[in-house]
């Protein structure tokens, strides 16, 4: 293993935690860019720095900063720039096309809402989306924040050896079963609040079961690390290999009750 020096004197060494290559590492985001870039959420100051608004949560209190921190949540300990900048960033294209840019830029690609009575649900319906990219861009953010030492990520760690088994999954892409690792994506259709909202990573554990969620985009994600916690009635919402994305329209009242759960406060 080599040991560089970085310009304090400081001895660090430098392995990529996905290549596993010796390699400079550089600022890698934890939570894609865009996911609060296209939402207006990063604008530049009066300096032309860029800024972000966070909502934190500090002992155990919502904490908004309307002033925003710069240049979001990134870590400079865990991948080098090709990992990130050419292999993740793949993804996250990839990813921001289906979620942000629609049929304009992926023309084989469909949406549809769709008001299911069997279901009792709303949904955005997104069919023809690439399964192991979409899959992938998803599973690159929870493992990002396992493998952080980043307070931001602090309550998800999966432990070395998943953390293993998912690093081989996006370095050998292969996206394995939906169930595996699977992310379920609900809208949070509250746009006076929501759409200003990202959140740091939190461990929600309910009924015998636990997740894993952020906010961010308008959105809640929640990931399940064993598929045995995913709840009968979230299964329709699992992104599937033929393609069919599905996002769960979160109806209004459960909008700020899920906040409230999200944060453990009565904030709304
Ligand atoms: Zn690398």
């Amino acid at each position: 293993m080599v040991t560089f020096i970085n310009g304090n004197g400081k001895d660090y060494n430098m392995i990529c935690k996905l290549c596993l290559k010796e390699k400079p590492l550089i600022k890698a985001h934890i939570i894609p860019d865009f996911l609060y870039k296209n939402l207006g959420l990063y604008e530049a100051d009066s300096k032309g720095q860029g800024r972000i608004h966070v909502a934190r949560i500090q002992n155990n209190r919502f904490y908004y900063n309307p002033k925003g921190i710069s240049d979001g949540e990134y870590d400079q300990n865990i991948l080098c720039s090709n990992c990130d900048n050419v292999v993740l960033q793949a993804y996250e294209d990839y990813a921001k096309k289906v979620l942000f840019d629609g049929n304009y830029k992926l023309p084989e690609f469909q949406h549809e809402y769709i008001k299911d009575s069997s279901l009792g649900c709303e949904y955005g319906l997104f069919k023809n989306v690439d399964y192991t990219k979409f899959k992938l861009f998803l599973l690159s953010i929870f493992w990002r924040a396992s493998i952080s030492a980043r307070v931001f990520s602090g309550e998800v760690k999966f432990g070395e050896k998943i953390n293993e088994g998912i690093r081989k999954m996006l370095f050998d892409k292969d996206p394995k079963d939906p169930e595996d690792f699977c992310t379920i994506l609900y809208f949070l259709n509250e746009p006076d609040i929501t759409l200003k909202l990202m959140t740091n990573f939190k461990k929600i554990e309910n009924n015998n079961s636990t997740r894993y969620a952020f906010i961010a985009g308008g959105m809640i994600f929640k990931f399940f690390l064993n598929k045995n916690d995913i709840p009968e009635n979230h299964k329709p919402f699992i992104f599937s290999k033929s393609g069919e994305l599905k996002i769960f329209n979160m109806p209004k009242d459960k909008i700020r009750l899920t906040l409230n759960d999200f944060f453990e406060e009565k904030l709304f």
